[in-house]
């Protein structure tokens, strides 16, 4: 189970964060946008109603790690269109967070992103966040060639591209099942937990809830800026 207390973290050189109810609270609410377009899109696209498009959506992000995943290998989608479209979305319900700048800026070390969404939605995103300066590199589902996580592949393609060593290396994701390659690899692994109600996901891929928690979690946080802020001190 996670400890509670702060871990030592002086042997991490590298940062990586996931994008997505990661670098802004779930609370925010903001991910159901982008939800809600990839249903529309899958509907159009394969003319389901928008009941059903959904049901395949969910059924895909279980099977094959992303919605996108299952439209390309069983619907042999052209992942471009989709990208440029669900991540088409309305960012100013997003605040920037002042305190959270600061602290990665104080962050010992290179930071990156990596997420399952697109590298230009991860920069949007950071950038209105005020945070994508900050970063070192960014990695998204292109530069994984498709390949989402949770599967193995693509994290040894990040370490290999920004020549990461996974034990100087610490993780942060709010989707559990993602930080299991991670831990796999000999990083330190952090879950982003919410007060969201996500039971309307499936169950494997759900966010974790507030009480979180699986052996190949090292911490838990429900606040990254404040989590990072006592890291910080215990430097
Ligand atoms: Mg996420």
């Amino acid at each position: 189970m996670a400890k509670q207390s702060t871990p030592k973290l002086g042997h991490i050189q590298n940062w990586i964060f996931d994008l997505d109810n990661t670098l802004y609270p779930a609370d925010a609410d903001f991910f159901s946008q982008i939800d809600k377009k990839m249903t529309g899109f899958i509907s159009r696209y394969l003319g389901l109603d928008r009941e059903k498009a959904r049901a395949l959506q969910k059924e895909y992000l279980v099977e094959y790690g992303t919605s996108l995943s299952g439209l390309m290998a069983v619907n042999g989608m052209d992942p471009a269109a989709f990208l440029e479209d669900v991540h088409d979305v309305d960012l100013s319900m997003l605040s920037p967070d002042p305190l959270l700048r600061a602290h990665i800026q104080a962050l010992p070390g290179r930071k990156f992103i990596y997420t399952n969404g697109s590298r230009g939605h991860a920069k949007n995103v950071a950038s209105h966040l005020n945070l994508f300066d900050l970063f070192d590199g960014s990695f998204g589902i292109e530069s994984a060639d498709y390949i989402p996580k949770p599967r193995r592949e693509p994290y040894d393609k990040f370490c290999a591209v920004f020549d990461i060593d996974p034990k100087s290396a610490i993780f942060f994701e709010d989707n559990l099942r993602n930080l299991k390659a991670p831990k796999d690899m000999g990083m330190h692994t952090v879950l982003l937990t919410s007060n969201e109600d996500f039971s309307h996901e499936p169950a494997a891929v759900r966010p974790a809830g507030a009480q979180g928690g699986a052996s190949f979690v090292d911490d838990i946080t429900h606040d990254l800026t404040s989590w990072l802020g006592g890291v910080l001190k215990a430097l």
